[in-house]
């Protein structure tokens, strides 16, 4: 095989394909005739071997490429990194090691103006945007920055990475994010509908999920985009039933995260799991009422399996307040054990009216000591002095909660992601992502 001039383009291909497929023999050949085959990009969209490897998840030779001294913010012909590949293409460990090398998390793409922060929300790889959040805490963007600016960067039209992530059906992206300080009613500049809000694009795209972590975080219902819609008109007029009889302003209020409380900020992450869940539980039950008698009703046929870990429950675990729930959450200093839905009634109100909304941290309701902490109950420790404190009127109070509960059935939730087809539409290729244009 000749090694002249010629036969240089079939080496730089050969290069790229080993590096495609991960063939690390290959490719240390080919390197070792010719070093400078490294510094060859593709013909056209002029991706380095670190974007290729990136792209691909070829972990080892990426690590090679990193250990070898290449830019970890090399640059392609759309002024893609590396890392927004990885990101896109949900490659985690690349991510990582991307990361680890040093790779620039603020870095905008020359087609949207968008970072892997944006890569990762709208194809909706939640490791990869936990990588990136967990390296832009400690990286100079925090300094130069602030974290949450970046939490909250725009593209090139106003679009952030929790508009993409609601945009595009990723509830757990979206969690993510608002759990990051992502603002839940930032309205875009000209993506999507101009002045949309991210409940407006979950509402456009379908997702009942998202529509409920969006609600539960406090977005406002009666927020208006530019052509003054509400987010409810925006799901009507794409046929998303079941998302806009939870967006209609007339149906009942969510149960709000109560994100104002300070104590949440102290919260252990296994006690805040359980109350985000409890939370959950609790707007779901609302969404029966909700849909109840639309057309957008559950199955008649219930999904086995659900909420049958609370029926189970032992008497001796039960909590004291609606005798109905497993104790899961303890109030510290005092000790005192309740349910998380408990918990969550208590520190949780009605959507607050932001000029109204309670700002003193709640008190246990059996020593009326305020809460320092919530943590999760160790199950054994639940005494009978706690259980004693439950007088009768809760008691009453809980029978007619539990006759209540029983008429719903307790069917399951399984259903509902019938309504919104979910489709995973997350490999996405470079430059042919379909943004959404509103006819
Ligand atoms: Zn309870
Ligand atoms: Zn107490």
């Amino acid at each position: 095989m000749g090694q002249g001039l010629s036969c240089r383009g079939s080496h730089e291909h050969r290069l790229f394909t080993a590096i495609q497929h991960g063939d690390l023999q290959t490719f240390q050949t080919l390197l070792e005739r010719d070093p400078t085959l490294l510094h060859h990009t593709t013909v056209y969209d002029r991706h380095s071997a670190l974007h290729i490897a990136a792209a691909n998840g070829q972990i080892e030779i990426l690590s090679m490429l990193l250990d070898g001294s290449i830019n970890p913010d090399v640059l392609n012909r759309q002024k893609q990194t590396p890392l927004m590949l990885a990101a896109m293409h949900g490659k985690i460990a690349c991510v990582e090691k991307l990361l680890d090398a040093g790779a620039n998390v603020l870095m905008f793409d020359a087609l949207h103006g968008r970072t892997c922060l944006h890569y990762a929300a709208y194809y909706g790889h939640s490791a990869c945007l936990k990588a990136v959040l967990s390296a832009a805490q400690s990286s100079p963007v925090a300094a130069s920055w602030g974290f949450a600016r970046f939490v909250n960067v725009r593209d090139a039209r106003g679009a952030t990475p929790l508009h993409l992530g609601a945009r595009q059906r990723r509830p757990e992206c979206v969690h993510i994010l608002l759990d990051n300080g992502a603002l839940v009613c930032a309205s875009t500049g000209g993506y999507g509908c101009p002045g949309s809000t991210p409940l407006h694009l979950a509402a456009r795209g379908g997702s009942m999920d998202c529509i409920r972590e969006l609600l539960a975080w406090g977005a406002d219902r009666l927020q208006r985009d530019a052509s003054g819609r509400i987010p409810y008109v925006v799901a009507l007029k794409h046929k998303h039933g079941a998302c806009a009889a939870l967006l209609n302003p007339t149906s009942a209020e969510p149960l709000v995260w109560p994100s104002p409380l300070k104590f949440i900020s102290e919260l252990n992450p296994e006690a805040k799991a359980l109350m985000e869940r409890a939370l959950m539980d609790a707007n779901r039950e609302r969404e029966k009422n909700i849909l109840k008698g639309s057309a957008y009703s559950y199955p008649s046929h219930s999904d086995t399996g659900i909420d049958d870990n609370i029926s189970e429950a032992s008497d001796t675990e039960l909590c004291c307040i609606c005798f109905e729930q497993v104790c899961t959450i303890e109030v510290q200093e005092c000790g005192h054990q309740m349910c998380a839905q408990c918990t969550l009634a208590l520190c949780c109100h009605n959507k607050p009216n932001p000029t109204t909304a309670c700002l003193t941290p709640p008190v246990c309701p059996f020593c009326r000591s305020s809460i320092a902490r919530l943590v999760v109950a160790k199950m054994e420790s639940c005494d009978d002095t706690d259980r004693d404190v439950g007088d009768n009127s809760c008691c009453k109070l809980s029978k007619a909660r539990k006759s209540r509960n029983s008429n719903d059935g307790g069917s399951g939730f399984k259903g509902l992601s019938s309504f919104g087809k979910m489709s995973g539409r997350s490999s996405g290729r470079i430059g042919a992502e379909n943004e959404w244009v509103d006819k």
